[in-house]
């Protein structure tokens, strides 16, 4: 059932090649994670039993997002950002304060503020 691949986040273009997907990461027995996630093994941590996870699919449209707080956000199941926003009357207040915050956080960054030559 392990399939490693590359995984490659359809909003922001990360791409990391994972070891397994799904709720078990292979070398931690005791760990069951929240949602089916590409899993890759840590390669800076000196332990075997570290992992990381890389990202999942989003519950709704299914797309493969990375973990980061620009792509995606965990409430009971993975959600891209985009689907969110989509969404967004369905979460909890809090989650879209907490958006909102990010989005004008994240917003200057993709236009350099420097237009003097
Ligand atoms: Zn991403
Ligand atoms: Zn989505």
């Amino acid at each position: 059932m392990a399939s490693a691949g590359l995984f490659e986040c359809r909003l922001c273009g990360l791409s990391a090649p994972y070891g397994y997907v799904g709720r078990r990461p292979p070398d931690s027995r005791s760990v069951v994670l929240l949602e089916e996630s590409y899993v890759t093994r840590d390669p800076f941590a000196p332990g075997k039993d570290k992992f990381l996870v890389v990202g999942s699919r989003c519950g709704l449209c299914d797309k493969p997002v990375c973990a980061g707080p620009g792509c995606s956000l965990f409430y009971s199941k993975r959600f891209c950002l985009p689907c969110t926003w989509e969404n967004i009357d369905a979460f909890p207040r809090e989650i879209r304060h907490d958006l909102e915050k990010k989005r004008a956080e994240t917003k200057p960054s993709s236009k350099k503020p420097d237009s003097r030559t």
